[in-house]
């Protein structure tokens, strides 16, 4: 039997965003990038010659003419590493929408600000 207060782990929280965001924002295109999970030289090198780019983040948004990349995180503890970092300051350069979201009410909040309108808000 599972612990009642364990802390969610990341995949958890970005199944909790989905849904959160399917009945929030059921037309929005979303979509995950797989970066995060364990492959072996051959496959990463494989990846990484059709265009995987380390620190890519967790997820894509698309919706009315703004797209929006979001990190999932932890709710505490979680922190971008090197190459998100990079990625973000990238996105920042480039005037593109990022934001690290730990829970619905961040997702929201991130919508919010980048003028993604959706049924909770
Ligand atoms: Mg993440």
């Amino acid at each position: 039997m599972r612990a009642l207060f364990t802390k969610p782990t990341e995949d958890q929280i970005q199944r909790q965003l989905l849904g959160w965001l399917k009945a929030v924002c059921p037309n929005a295109v979303v979509f995950a990038v797989p970066n995060g999970e364990h492959r072996n030289k051959a496959t990463a090198g494989k990846l990484k010659g059709q265009g995987v780019l380390p620190g890519a983040p967790d997820l894509v948004i698309a919706h009315d003419g703004v797209i929006a990349f979001v990190e999932v995180k932890r709710p505490k503890g979680g922190r971008l590493s090197p190459a998100q970092l990079e990625f973000q300051e990238r996105c920042s350069e480039q005037r593109l929408p990022y934001g690290v979201v730990r829970s619905p009410g961040d997702l929201q909040a991130f919508l919010d600000d980048i003028g993604i309108k959706t049924r909770a808000a």
